[in-house]
């Protein structure tokens, strides 16, 4: 059975069963402080179990992209080593929010199996949860009873705590689950040991394919459970898991998810999948890797040095570094898979399809940076295989490699092997526990559970209609980080208080009491469809209504920001071309950011006629029209378009100004002409093929103007309010040409009375022409002099010492004859006395330099260099 063949009908038979079929949700989440990507089929309903929100249907299928790469789920290493975890997989699931419960998830979930794929039911085993003390639970025996009804009981096993009771988080929704494993090696192979023994064992032929999940119990902050007051069912299956099973093949990148990448690599690295286990390991590393960043940047999700985009980053130099090291890839590659890969699941996904230069693009650029961190990595890490005396190299400068130059562990203790060298690994990762420790310092954060004052119903947003309301706090708890303290997160009945979403940033503002006592918001966040308000301080009267009351000064200014990015955004696919799309936007009040595809550097032209574009539209004076809770198609059929990696509800709200259409959940000005202005500030590249615009409206264009203004007549003035400034500074700019050339000439001259000094300094120590002097020059004069004196004498032995601007220089010159008959050697003696200045340095042995931050200690390093001598 072909893979798309397997996804369309687990979609079709939970359709059957009354089931609305819903697309994936985008990997990377938005609203989620705990969660960085989705890494289960749950993640995107978190909002249901929680109940903070309603489905339209309460029961749900789906396949979801996920990806289990970071925190609590990671498969990261497993990738390549073993044959079924992926960092991106396809997980199916079907969904009961408050709906059906074990009888019907365990009926449907055996139905589909075995009649509608017609798996052997005799390679099939099935768990359920034994129970545990500490949370004093028994064992699911209601599970247990269900399934007998379809499996000999000799096939039901229990498991543990870590295998069958899943939890979202530290806190949340959590129950027992039941998993199904298949067993698909050979009769012989079967006949030796029985597959019960290898259930839960990482045995590659004996794997689990499916967990289904009990949804009955909240996990409170202390630890303790409480029961549920609705049940929930949330299942998981793994998609190229049961392809593999249904394609009769032993391993997940044997199925025709994975084949056609794999053939892809072997046409283009010139090798052979399995023939030798490390190449293996590697293609396979590459063929899982390649999707889960292809997908990530189909997202949105660009790779990048912080949070999710670093994560991505690193899931691609992982499989840069495979590449390079087994396949000998030293140039990219890695981007050529991109076409089969948007060919094999463009019809799924097709975000895929429609992104795939922009997908081919950033994956070829970030290998070829990483590829030029390898090659200076290897210089590198030669220099510190030339620096060590035994045979093995230091655990802190591989470190230090690792560190700031981002070149792979692995890949130095691979190199160093080879050269007969090894790693001193403890000290190595010594270094590294002591990063971890400090970074886990810095975002450690406790939060305690919520404290309900009143079950309100869902918490109403009247933000966009004002910015005053009377409000009640519902529930309250308290957050603390290091880094910002002890917080509180207030939610309310109703809010005015935008939270920060689509870019733009959240409300601040403050609550009054009715005794006049005020408490400030200082930031406003979405959470999981949750309105979170931050306050330093608990209010006092908890149970009392509040003024609810937002800061309108930046909210106006964030405003007419986010209004004119809509503009902006139609003013680029106006001016460039249709193939503009937005890649990200930050809405703040005193600025925004706008990024979008684009090839090249805009012109200086096609900025002006951008600007142009929006501020004639401001001119226009557009009024907003707003459409909320329409139905997505409608907004599409006006002209809106929507975003890839953005996750749209049933409704949507459509924002228009003029021609400029957009789906929006932000908040904006009445009508364009409250923008006054816009005003481009800066325009460049984030990575290939995506520019970003900042620029400034409103207040803040008349801050930059009057600021540009006072500028230039300061400058003016500074020149003696010369009537063409311009032409002034260029006076200047030659003067100062001529006078340094007048300046290097003098020194010159200067240098020379000094060497017709110094020879009658010199003194004859040993058969040594020996000096040791401070001198006033800088290095370079330093040296002029030295060489100088060096061409006039085959036995000198010169060392000079000078301060300049608080720092200090020590050159010596020994004569090349006089190092090879003494040994001595300039660069150990300016190693040796760089102590006295608190420095170091190198060179030749006939020249040397050292730097230094201590200028007192030249003399006394000027009296040592004669015991060189002696
Ligand atoms: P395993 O023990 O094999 O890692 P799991 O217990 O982590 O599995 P669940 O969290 O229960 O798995 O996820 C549900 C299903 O998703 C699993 O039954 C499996 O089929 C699939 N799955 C889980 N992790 C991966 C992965 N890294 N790659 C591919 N499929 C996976
Ligand atoms: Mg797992």
């Amino acid at each position: 059975m072909k893979s798309q063949e397997v996804r369309s009908k687990f979609l079709s038979f939970f359709e059957e069963k009354k089931h609305s079929i819903v697309p994936s949700a985008p990997m990377v989440l938005k609203d989620d402080p705990t969660l960085m990507f989705v890494n289960s089929g749950m993640a995107p309903f978190k909002e249901y179990f929680l109940g903070n929100a309603k489905p339209k249907n309460n029961r749900i299928a789906d396949s979801q992209k996920c990806l289990r790469v970071s925190g609590k789920h990671n498969d990261l290493e497993e990738v390549g080593y073993d044959t079924y975890h992926h960092t991106l997989f396809e997980m199916l699931g079907n969904w009961s929010f408050g709906d059906y419960f074990k009888e019907e998830a365990i009926a449907w979930a055996w139905e589909l199996l075995t009649e509608v794929y017609g798996i052997d039911k005799d390679i099939l085993y099935v768990t359920v949860f034994e129970g545990s003390e500490e949370d004093g639970l028994g064992m699911d025996t209601e599970a247990f009873d269900i399934w007998k009804k379809y499996i000999s009981e000799d096939r039901i096993l229990t498991g543990n705590k870590k295998d069958n009771f899943w939890e979202m988080g530290d806190q949340g929704p959590c129950g027992p689950c039941s998993e199904i494993h298949v067993d698909i090696r050979s009769a012989a192979e079967k006949a030796k040991i029985s597959g019960k023994e290898l259930v839960n064992m990482d045995h590659p032929q004996v794997v689990e394919i499916w967990n289904l999940v009990f949804m009955q119990y909240n996990r409170k902050a202390n630890g303790s459970l409480e029961v549920l007051p609705n049940k929930h069912i949330d299942t998981g299956m793994g998609f190229e898991r049961l392809c593999m099973v249904l394609q009769g093949v032993q391993s997940n990148y044997d199925t025709d998810v994975f084949t056609p990448i794999i053939k892809e690599i072997e046409t283009i690295t010139n090798k052979t999948y399995q023939k030798e286990e490390k190449i293996d390991i590697a293609i396979r590393v590459i063929a899982d890797h390649v999707r889960a960043v292809a997908f990530s940047i189909a997202d949105g999700q660009l790779p990048s040095n912080t949070g999710a985009g670093y994560v991505i980053r690193r899931i691609l130099r992982r499989a840069i570094r495979y590449g390079f090291t087994f396949l000998d890839k030293k140039e990219p590659f890695i981007y050529r898979l991109v076409g089969v890969l948007s060919n094999r699941m463009g019809k799924a996904f097709p975000e895929l399809k429609a992104q795939k230069h922009l997908i081919e693009n950033v994956i070829k650029e970030e290998e070829q940076s990483f590829l030029r961190t390898l090659e200076q990595g290897l210089v590198l890490l030669n220099k510190i295989v030339e620096e060590t005396s035994g045979d093995v190299v230091s655990g802190e400068k591989a470190f230090e490699l690792y560190d700031t130059y981002g070149f792979p562990i692995d890949l130095t203790a691979l190199i160093l092997s080879e050269k007969g060298l090894s790693l001193d690994e403890k000290a190595f990762n010594q270094e590294l526990e002591k990063q971890k420790a400090r970074s886990r310092a810095a975002s450690e954060i406790s939060t305690d559970d919520w404290t309900i004052l009143s079950e309100a119903s869902e918490e109403t947003f009247v933000g966009y209609d004002v910015l005053e309301a009377t409000v009640n706090i519902t529930r309250y708890r308290k957050v603390s980080s290091k880094k910002d303290g002890d917080m509180y997160q207030l939610v309310f009945n109703t809010t005015p208080f935008y939270p920060e979403g689509g870019g733009q940033v959240g409300d601040k503002g403050y609550l009054e009491d009715t005794h006049g006592d005020v408490v400030y918001i200082l930031d406003t966040k979405k959470e999981n469809n949750v309105i979170i308000h931050f306050t330093k301080n608990l209010p006092e009267h908890l149970n009392e209504s509040f003024k609810a009351v937002v800061d309108s000064k930046q909210r106006h200014r964030t405003e007419c920001n986010h209004t004119a990015t809509h503009l902006l955004h139609q003013a680029l696919r106006e001016v460039l071309g249709t193939h503009v799309e937005q890649k990200g936007s930050a809405v703040h009040s005193k600025y925004l950011r706008f990024d979008f595809s684009h090839f090249s550097k805009l012109t200086v032209d096609e900025l002006r006629e951008v600007e142009n574009f929006v501020n004639r539209r401001i001119e226009g004076k557009l009024p907003l029209e707003e459409k909320r809770n329409i139905p997505k198609e409608e907004a599409i059929a006006d002209g809106a378009m929507s975003l890839f990696g953005e996750k749209y509800g049933d409704t949507v709200r459509s924002i228009r100004f003029g021609q400029s259409i957009e789906l929006c959940g932000g908040t904006h000005v009445k009508n364009t002409a409250d923008i006054w202005h816009f005003k481009i500030i800066s325009e460049g590249a984030v990575a290939a093929g995506i520019r970003r615009i900042e620029a400034i409206t409103n207040d803040a264009v008349k801050d930059f103007y009057f600021e540009n203004n006072r500028l230039f007549f300061e400058m003016k003035d500074l020149l003696n309010n010369a009537k063409e400034p311009v032409k002034a500074i260029k006076n200047l700019q030659e003067e100062n040409t001529a006078l340094k050339k007048e300046i290097d000439a003098l020194l010159k001259d200067k240098a020379k009375n000094v060497k017709a000094n110094l020879k009658n300094e010199l003194e004859a120590i040993n058969g040594v022409q020996f000096l040791a002097k401070k001198l006033n020059l800088e290095a370079g004069g330093l040296k002029d002099v030295a060489f100088e004196l060096g061409s006039q004498y085959d036995n000198l032995f010169l060392l000079f010492g000078t301060e300049q601007k608080g720092k200090a220089l020590l050159s010596c010159y020994i004569s090349k004859a006089l190092v090879a008959e003494k040994g001595l050697n300039a660069g150990q003696v300016v190693r040796e006395l760089g102590k006295y200045i608190q420095g170091g340095g190198g060179g030749q042995p006939f020249f040397a330099t050292a730097g230094g931050k201590n200028p007192e200690g030249i003399d006394e390093a000027l009296v040592k260099a004669k015991e060189y001598i002696l």
